[in-house]
């Protein structure tokens, strides 16, 4: 099952906006959860996806929307090289929810500095595909939009282009983000109902937008029998023989749901390095 995309970048010079666009890979296209919650999980998943275009070199991020109601978690981190794994949690929320009330988190991780920046916007009653949006516009003032297609398999990224990157001495009077979806309503419905990325890329320079880059993203969880091991041994340490009463132990990775089952020799054999 095919485990990558990619994400495409186009600018608009004369206006000053860039759009990316990104294709969920396929293998999250077939959701792993229970149809309730699936609309829910590719959801935030779509949201926030592209926030990678944002990361430097070297950079990563955790992204968090820590929900009061409904009451779930959702997590997605992910690094510039376009990898990333995310988890819906529980797995098996009871119907698909439009709003959300708690909090949204984002953790960044820069290299070299041992402190991540973080930054926190509390969300009330918020459209799940407002999220990022709204995360963007409080916490980096940037202008932004979102914009998810109906079938859950493509989202958008449509952002006014950082001030610093543009190279004129002034920009008189700015098309608003809002008139600028309106203006480009069409060429946005056309990109987000396809899933072939060369025709993207024809419409998008056909209307007079410049390609950019293509960047990759590639569902990639590196977990591993090891890493579950330190917590396990703490646990037994406390609970001893019984903690083998039913057997060998069986855990699922929360992102990718590989199976591991532990002995009580692996975690006695086990050594810390
Ligand atoms: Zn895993």
């Amino acid at each position: 099952m095919d485990n990558t995309s990619k994400i495409l970048t186009f600018l608009d010079r004369k206006n000053d906006f860039l759009i990316h666009t990104l294709e969920l890979p396929l293998s999250m296209q077939e959701s792993h959860i229970s149809s309730t919650a699936e609309s829910t999980y590719k959801t935030l998943l779509l949201n926030s996806l592209p926030l990678i275009v944002f990361l430097k070199k070297e950079e990563t991020f955790g992204l968090y929307v820590d929900s009061i109601i409904p009451e779930f978690l959702f997590k997605l981190e992910a690094n510039s090289a376009g990898q990333f794994r995310s988890l819906l949690s529980p797995e098996d929320l009871s119907q698909d929810f439009k709003e959300v009330t708690g909090s949204l988190r984002l953790k960044k991780y820069i290299p070299f500095q041992t402190e991540p920046y973080s930054s926190v916007v509390d969300i009330n009653e918020t459209n799940l595909e407002e999220l990022s949006t709204q995360f963007l516009r409080k916490s980096y003032q940037l202008e932004s939009k979102i914009i998810i297609s109906k079938d859950l398999h493509r989202s958008m990224l449509i952002n006014r282009v950082p001030k610093s990157n543009i190279d004129r001495l002034e920009i008189i009077d700015p098309i608003k983000i809002d008139n600028y979806l309106k203006l480009n309503n069409s060429l946005i419905e056309k990109i987000l109902e396809s899933n072939d990325s060369t025709n993207i890329q024809i419409e998008m320079e056909k209307s007079g937008f410049t390609f950019l880059v293509e960047r990759p993203i590639n569902f990639n969880c590196k977990c591993s029998k090891e890493q579950f091991l330190p917590s396990l041994i703490q646990i037994y340490k406390q609970e001893g023989k019984s903690f083998f009463s039913k057997g060998n132990l069986h855990i699922r990775c929360d992102y990718c749901k590989k199976n591991y089952y532990f002995s009580e020799n692996d975690l006695l054999s086990f050594k810390i390095n």
